[in-house]
């Protein structure tokens, strides 16, 4: 019964996911072909050949990074795990973010202890850091208090990582699908990047989940296997 339920499971979000791939890359595709059709009529005009340059490539950048990001989740990479230092990990990551967090006025505390590693596939947890990153940024966006805390705890064999943002919340029924592929609140949103995460998280052996209260903030936890010991 358990297998049934299991493959009814896996069924109905095939589905759903090749469900959301046609809507997503029909608008993209649906643009495209009205820039096309109106290509005779407007050759002439200079402003629509700027227009043309610059919206159909950026469609086309758009139909690309979904499906490369559903490669990512249909197959990911055998993951390589080696010890990594978590705080130099976090470190490494956040310097990505810091022409984004000046610019929205993010303000990104770490505390975490120096010595911590976990037993992980370097550039995927990079990959699984940035999405919770992005998405903590952009969850704070209409809010005047921009902050968020990367903190670690070690439990027994595990590190769970824990990053806080006081953004606009999830809502309990959209909690249980955050993790579903191209589930997404956001008007230009993916909904590939936890979906992505959890299917990372998974094959390197751990967990992750979100706690949220709306309109005070979110928190995401990710927890891994600890740093192996040398034989
Ligand atoms: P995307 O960012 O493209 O929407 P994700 O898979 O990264 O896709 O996230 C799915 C959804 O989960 C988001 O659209 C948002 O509604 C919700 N979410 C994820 N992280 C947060 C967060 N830190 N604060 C509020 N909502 C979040
Ligand atoms: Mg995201």
């Amino acid at each position: 019964l358990i297998e049934k339920i299991a493959h009814k499971d896996k069924l109905e979000s095939l589905v759903n996911l090749v469900a959301g791939i046609v809507h997503e890359i029909r608008n993209p595709l649906t643009s495209i072909k009205t820039f096309a059709e109106l290509l005779p009529e407007k050759y002439d005009n200079p402003l629509f050949r700027e227009k043309i340059s610059i919206f159909v490539p950026q469609e086309i950048e758009r139909i690309n990074s979904i499906l490369n990001n559903l490669l990512d989740y249909a197959k990911p990479r055998k993951p390589l795990p080696q010890n990594v230092n978590l705080l130099n990990l976090v470190k490494n990551t956040l310097v990505l973010f810091d022409t984004i967090c000046e610019k929205n006025k993010v303000n990104i505390t770490v505390d975490i202890m120096k010595d911590l590693s976990v037993y992980i596939d370097r550039q995927q947890l990079q990959q699984v850091f940035i999405n919770i990153i992005l998405n903590a940024v952009e969850a704070m966006e209409d809010k005047p208090l921009r902050e968020i805390f990367i903190t670690a705890e070690q439990k027994d064999g595990e590190v769970v990582t824990i990053f806080k943002d006081s953004g606009r919340g999830i809502k309990r029924d959209d909690l249980k699908k955050i993790f579903d592929p191209f589930f997404t609140t956001k008007p230009s949103g993916t909904g590939l990047g936890l979906a992505v995460s959890y299917q990372i998280i998974k094959e390197n052996n751990g967990s992750i989940w979100v706690e949220s209260t709306p309109d005070v903030g979110t928190k995401v936890f990710v927890s891994l296997p600890r740093q192996r010991e040398a034989e």
